[in-house]
């Protein structure tokens, strides 16, 4: 960031008066521009015993298989944003329950939350978005493990499939961290039934 979107004279970064870090601070116009954390919202569209996966079109992992997801809009809902991704990147209507959040994921290293919910596919109209290359529906012994995008679409789909055999879906929360060997772990830090609180720790 170098110039303030208000009066666009130059930014400085420093600590302001009474803060503890660092941040963009306009000397002429005295605005502080604070960077939080990013939201993601998407959903782990269910029909039957299959989910709906997406062939992403776009980088980052183009080519690589995600669940419908995507930024948050401001004045927007989690669940809002999530079910818009996914009419946006598979053309596809859910019929959302009471008990729909699913996953939470912590990314401190990039400043990101994702979350995730668990939805039944309304009807088997679907089709790709513009960032989708193919959207189809797996059975867990189809799913290209290899090929999913993002360690959290993978950690969610193994949740998922697991939770199944029990017909039990806690709510659980993981702080996924990237290190500088580029290995990414993934944390479970809270489970909303604590039967399932298997503290294992994913590395990659
Ligand atoms: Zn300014």
């Amino acid at each position: 960031m170098k110039y303030c979107p208000h009066c666009s004279a130059s930014l400085t970064l420093r600590t302001p008066e009474g803060d503890n870090r660092a941040r963009y601070c306009c000397d002429s116009c005295n605005a502080i521009l604070y960077q939080n954390p990013k939201n993601v919202v998407g959903v782990l569209p269910v029909y039957g015993d299959k989910i709906l996966l997406c062939k992403r079109a776009i980088e980052p992992r183009k080519g690589k298989w995600t669940l419908p997801a995507g930024f948050m809009e401001n004045g927007e809902s989690s669940l809002e944003g999530a079910i818009r991704e996914t009419k946006e990147e598979a053309g596809a209507e859910l019929a959302i329950k009471s008990d729909s959040l699913y996953t939470l994921f912590n990314l401190p290293t990039i400043s990101q939350v994702y979350i995730f919910f668990r939805a039944e596919l309304s009807n088997l109209k679907f089709s790709p978005g513009i960032e989708s290359e193919d959207v189809s529906l797996y059975k867990e012994s189809d799913i290209p493990w290899s090929e999913i995008a993002f360690p959290v679409v993978k950690t969610t789909i193994e949740k998922y499939f697991e939770d199944r055999r029990s017909g039990s879906f806690p709510v659980r929360m993981f702080t996924v961290r990237h290190h500088a060997d580029r290995s990414i772990s993934t944390e479970l830090v809270s489970c909303s039934d604590v039967q399932t609180t298997d503290t294992n720790r994913i590395t990659e």
